[in-house]
């Protein structure tokens, strides 16, 4: 198990859809990886693109809560879709308000192939959304609203990491 580095928004790793994860790929290590990277104090999910991968899973550590799921697809998503602010490890230092729905559910599978569900409302389910979004090549803050993203963009080219 390997606390791997992020890697961040410009890398061509973060804009590619990610392969759905076959029964004969062995993904353990990179499940493992993701468990480790996302233990990290203040970190809430890591989708395999951020450390490199693109391969369909990621690993969450919310309330307290730390797991993954691998090939997740969006099942349900519910309520009236609201605000909330919103960061990436992938744009370190910014956080920017978007909408996502208040509730959401994921289906997908364990290591063993079983099949599993994750779901919740608040962080929870703006974590699924956000996660699954990077298996798709989707950063967050390709979601906001025109305004906010063009400021976005320009607080982002100005930083010091970019
Ligand atoms: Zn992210």
């Amino acid at each position: 198990m390997t606390e791997r580095q992020i890697r961040l928004f410009g890398d061509p790793v973060l804009k590619t859809v990610s392969d759905p994860v076959k029964p004969t790929d062995d993904v353990r290590g990179l499940v493992e990886d993701l468990v480790e990277t996302v233990k990290v104090p203040g970190r809430a999910g890591v989708a395999a693109p951020q450390i490199g991968v693109n391969q369909r899973a990621f690993s969450y550590n919310v309330d307290g809560k730390v797991g993954y799921v691998i090939n997740p697809v969006v099942v349900e998503l519910s309520g009236e879709p609201e605000l909330m602010d919103e960061g990436c490890l992938s744009v370190p230092g910014f956080y920017f308000p978007r909408l996502r729905y208040p509730s959401a559910r994921v289906a997908g599978e364990d290591l063993d192939g079983n099949p599993i569900e994750l779901s919740g409302t608040g962080v929870m389910a703006q974590a699924l959304q956000h996660e699954t979004d990077h298996l798709d090549g989707k950063l967050y803050i390709d979601g906001l609203e025109k305004g906010v993203r063009r400021e976005a963009m320009r607080l982002i080219r100005e930083s010091d990491w970019f």
